[in-house]
């Protein structure tokens, strides 16, 4: 190995591969959300505080690896945030992010599509908002609204002006699923990493959380009526959740279920998740060549030259 690189696989990668293994979806499985993965989920980290460390060191790996990402240029990372509401996206972008330096991340939220978004195809905001390479980019909510809030609202379909018929029945879902997995393989193909993390809270702590933001005032802002509008939907939402989960983890870009209930554990779920994915990138600084060697010993001279 190479001064200066990562390992492709040391002995920590092999752990945080082990760690994120049972939250990943088998591609090709079917996911029944309410039988498959446990919200309150711990994975045997004693507390909180234990959680809390792991999280530490994966801050500062993410960050070292974010430098290597940039430095090399070539690759990319697509962050897909999905969780309903309260699910703590927020919170995870700002905890698990918090090392990295903010020139190499690009965030982007996605809210109901705006009347110029809604005159394009349905997958061109997205497309706007990725990444470069050399970047990580974070979608908080994603393409995958496309098939969850759009699914569970047939009528905001309307919205969107599709030509042909048969709009809104399965055959027309699997093919966006479809659409989604050849966009995703598009991407994965040409050096951009897609890591998917639906954060999967439980109906009774998102009744706590939204409580919560209901009886402490600095939290009033983030609780909205439509939010528990939402909440009447949950069990609509659950089965968009399962079958988009089965539809669309795919080899290249699997999903992976992130036990919501408990935030500590959800962050440090996520910054395992984002880091094993970089360690697969395995970035690395480049290699400085002859010529280039060559003019940073002139350079050098020059700057010796000048001591005071
Ligand atoms: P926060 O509440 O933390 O500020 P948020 O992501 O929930 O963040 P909101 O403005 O509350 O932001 O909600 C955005 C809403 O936009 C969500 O209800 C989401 O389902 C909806 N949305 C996102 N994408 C689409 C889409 N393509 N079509 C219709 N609605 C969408
Ligand atoms: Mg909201």
């Amino acid at each position: 190995m190479k001064d200066g690189q990562v390992p492709a696989r040391d002995e920590r990668a092999e752990r945080i591969a082990g760690f994120i293994a049972p939250l990943r979806v088998e591609p090709g499985s079917k996911v029944d959300l309410s039988r498959d993965f446990d919200p309150a989920h711990k994975a045997g980290i004693g507390s909180k505080r234990e959680g809390q460390e792991l999280l530490r060191g994966g801050v500062l790996l993410l960050a070292d690896l974010q430098r290597r990402l940039a430095a090399q240029g070539t690759h990319g990372v697509l962050l897909c945030l999905q969780a309903l509401d309260a699910g703590g996206k927020d919170g995870t972008i700002r905890h698990v992010m918090s090392g990295v330096n903010p020139q190499g991340v690009r965030v982007t939220n996605f809210k109901v599509p705006s009347a110029e978004e809604l005159s394009h195809d349905y997958l061109w905001r997205y497309t706007c908002g990725l990444p470069r390479r050399g970047e990580i980019g974070i979608f908080n909510r994603s393409h995958y609204e496309e098939v969850l809030v759009v699914r569970v609202h047939p009528e905001l379909l309307a919205r969107q002006r599709l030509p042909g018929r048969g709009t809104g029945k399965k055959a027309f879902w699997r093919r966006r699923y479809q659409e989604i997995n050849d966009w995703e393989r598009y991407l994965t193909d040409n050096g951009f990493s897609v890591v998917k993390l639906f954060l999967n809270l439980s109906r009774e702590e998102q009744r706590v959380r939204f409580l919560k933001r209901i009886d402490v005032p600095e939290r009033n802002w983030k609780f909205s009526a439509a939010d528990a509008r939402e909440r009447t939907y949950w069990d609509a939402y659950q089965a968009a959740f399962s079958e988009m989960l089965s539809a669309t983890s795919t080899a290249w870009a699997p999903w992976y279920v992130v036990p919501a209930d408990r935030k500590w554990f959800a962050r440090t779920c996520a910054a395992a998740v984002l880091a094993n994915a970089l360690i697969d990138i395995g970035p690395s600084y480049p290699d400085v060549g002859a010529d280039a060697r060559h003019e940073l010993e002139l350079a050098r001279k020059q700057l010796e030259g000048e001591a005071p």
